[in-house]
């Protein structure tokens, strides 16, 4: 059956993004929102965190995964929101003054005029074929994201020893919920001389266990024909070659996998978004528009979040954005300015700003720096200046900055 719909702001997702970005839509005064979501139920990757840290910057409380989303969903419902589940976004086809949308349910195929789009498609995980892990490839080897889902949704222990590749914050929280079901985590192994993931979940999920982490070590091989028997791991030596005289073998039935995550941008590509080599989100100006106008993105589809507190912040100004794109007071004529990541910053987001404006910097460094000094200039201006006694590239610096409005060139950001 075909179904034709007619609505002002589209949001794809129904994670933490979409469902903050409709709620900030309405209230900055839209009630012609329509979110929808490919999963059975709304909540996005949430659903399946089950363990408690969320919100506490938003709620001052420690909610569980499900909590957290659920407060949102609820908001969205009592405000009428409507919220269709089982439904995927296959194409977004760009018109004079609107976008034309298809999406597919069971049985159904819907066609969706909108006059502007929320991206919150989220991300998902790193494969091993994502990272050419060495060795066979026998049952056994999940992301942590999966097994995740897996073990907190539908009560399956995928193994009983297990050898985590990568410190990612997902990897360090299944080192934990892995131990509290009963199995034996062996191991968590790292490239880089310094976890991947946030400190707290490594004073948590790991020293609170005595699992032990190896630091700048590289995987060997793979070993196992049906399932999983063991991998072989070894030290890197400074020129980051494996030294291969210190391998040794540990004895496991599961590998997971904690090695980064990918914004889904496969429907950002097909509109032709520029998107950010390094964050492998879209490029977007301070008031989260893409290269496309009247696209918007916001999550974990624009990039990587260690924090979902920030994920829904960042959403709701997205959703008061389109607002003001649809009801003709956004000023598309702005002009934009080049905002860069200098010395010891790995991005920044946005990656272009406008005069006059005050603009959230989301930024990250390249590597751990205590006493760190994170400049923002323009030319030899300076226009802010912030302390940090530690900082490293798993947590998320946001900076707010006023722009000035005679502002000529680009703004850099430095670290030292
Ligand atoms: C496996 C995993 C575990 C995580 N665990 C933690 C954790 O323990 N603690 C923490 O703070 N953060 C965690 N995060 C980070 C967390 O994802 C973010 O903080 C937050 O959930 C991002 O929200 P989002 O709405 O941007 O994305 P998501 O929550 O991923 O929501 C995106 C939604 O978009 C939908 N979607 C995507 N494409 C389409 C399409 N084409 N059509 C329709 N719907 C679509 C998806 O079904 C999904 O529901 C985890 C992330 C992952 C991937």
């Amino acid at each position: 059956m075909n179904e034709k719909i007619n609505v002002s702001i589209l949001i794809i997702g129904a994670g933490p993004a979409g469902t903050a970005a409709a709620l900030g839509a309405k209230e900055a005064g839209e009630d012609s929102i329509l979110i929808i979501d490919r999963d059975t139920r709304a909540g996005g990757i949430l659903n399946q965190c089950i363990h408690d840290g969320f919100g506490l910057m938003r709620y001052k409380r420690a909610l569980s995964g499900p909590e957290y989303a659920q407060l949102d969903i609820d908001s969205c419902h009592k405000k009428n929101i409507p919220i269709l589940t089982d439904t995927y976004v296959h194409t977004i086809i760009k018109g004079d003054d609107h976008f034309t949308i298809k999406a597919i349910a069971t049985g159904r195929l819907y066609s969706i005029k909108a006059k502007a789009v929320i991206l919150a498609m989220g991300c998902r995980e790193r494969t091993a074929g994502a990272i050419s892990l060495p060795g066979s490839r026998p049952a056994g080897i999940y992301t942590a994201g999966t097994a995740q889902r897996l073990l907190n949704m539908q009560n399956t222990l995928v193994g009983r020893s297990c050898v985590i590749v990568g410190s990612g914050d997902i990897g360090l929280i299944m080192a934990r919920r892995m131990t509290l079901e009963g199995a034996k985590v062996q191991a968590v192994t790292e490239l880089q001389s310094y976890p991947g993931g946030l400190d707290r979940n490594i004073r948590q999920c790991l020293d609170d266990f005595d699992i032990p982490l190896y630091l700048e070590t590289g995987i060997v091989s793979v070993h196992g024909n049906d399932r999983v028997c063991g991998i072989t791991i070894a030290p890197l030596r400074s020129d980051r070659t494996l030294d291969m005289k210190n391998s040794q073998y540990i004895t496991c039935d599961t590998i997971l996998l904690s090695v980064g995550l990918i914004p889904e941008n496969e429907l950002s590509r097909s509109l032709d978004i520029a998107i950010d080599p390094i964050t492998q989100g879209p490029i977007v100006t301070g008031d989260l528009m893409t290269s496309c106008p009247g696209v918007f993105a916001c999550g974990n589809v624009l990039q990587v979040h260690d924090i979902v507190d920030l994920v829904s912040e960042e959403a709701k100004r997205a959703g008061r954005t389109a607002v003001s794109f649809v009801s003709g007071a956004y000023a598309d004529t702005k002009e934009l300015f080049s905002i860069y990541a200098g010395e010891k910053i790995r991005y920044c987001v946005p990656q272009v700003i406008t005069p006059s404006s005050t603009t959230t910097l989301s930024l990250r460094v390249t590597e751990p720096i205590t006493d760190a000094t994170i400049s923002i200039t323009n030319d030899a201006t300076l226009i802010k200046k912030r302390r940090y006694s530690f900082t490293q590239p798993s947590e998320m610096i946001q900076i707010e900055i006023s722009v000035p409005e005679n502002l000529v060139g680009s703004l850099e950001v430095n670290c030292e």
